[in-house]
């Protein structure tokens, strides 16, 4: 086997975002009768957080803005949109979803199998943008704590994704080189771009099948056929 180590990342990798993020909103809009309030469809008040909230988290990962300010405009962004002014409740909303979302459970498919496989083969460690407690939250509420081996975040290394600190950080703490280790991962910018800075090899995560430009090691659009690869 060329890899022993496996870099991983987390959000719409192994959990999946976009389910547990809608059960929360779903939550939301039902405990602060958000209908009452003039958003009359809970599919609008999902479409409006998913837009603002992708804006907000390229802007962070581009370093543009800070987790802070992710947390203050998003529900603010998001109750403006409906012509909502109401400081309290985008607070509110803000506070109840960064506790309650990382406690949702939801899996991408595949995931468990998948992870079985490779623990048994390979050192597991998560390379992660999110924040501590809230990516540990995420683990262990979906039970996929005791398969990794390191978690690394972004706040642990001082780096953000695509710098290459942040996998030079997650390999020195691994033990491995930049050849023994290969990155998984969703975001071609990320994960794939940045997993190129540090020379290591990478395996684009593409359930949508999207179209890219981007030279990746490998490409896959289910967990599953990471059996296959590795
Ligand atoms: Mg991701």
């Amino acid at each position: 086997m060329k890899y022993k180590c496996i870099l991983f990342d987390l959000d719409h990798t192994l959990w999946d975002f976009e389910t547990n993020s809608a059960l929360t909103l779903a939550d939301l809009y039902e405990t602060h009768q958000l209908q009452k309030r003039g958003i009359n469809e809970f599919a609008d008040f999902k479409k409006v957080f998913s837009s603002i909230n992708t804006d907000l988290w390229n802007r962070y990962d581009a370093g543009l803005i800070n987790r802070d300010e992710i947390r203050f405009h998003r529900f603010k962004n998001i109750l403006a949109h409906f012509n909502i002014a109401d400081e309290k409740l985008s607070m509110t909303l803000s506070d109840e979803y960064v506790l309650q979302s990382p406690k949702k459970s939801a899996l991408m498919p595949h995931a468990i199998e998948s992870l079985e496989y490779l623990a048994d083969r390979y050192h597991l460690t998560i390379v992660t943008n999110g924040f501590e407690e809230i990516q540990g939250t995420k683990l262990a509420s979906s039970g996929i704590t005791h398969y990794f081996k390191n978690v690394v975040t972004s706040a642990k290394a001082g780096y953000k994704k695509p710098a290459r600190e942040i996998f030079d950080f997650a390999l020195a703490e691994s033990g491995f080189t930049h050849q023994q280790a290969i990155m998984i991962g969703d975001n071609l910018q990320t994960d794939i771009g940045g997993a190129r800075n540090a020379n290591v090899d990478t395996i684009y995560f593409n359930p949508d099948r999207l179209v890219h430009t981007e030279t990746v090691t490998h490409e896959i659009y289910d967990l599953k056929q990471l059996i296959g690869i590795l």
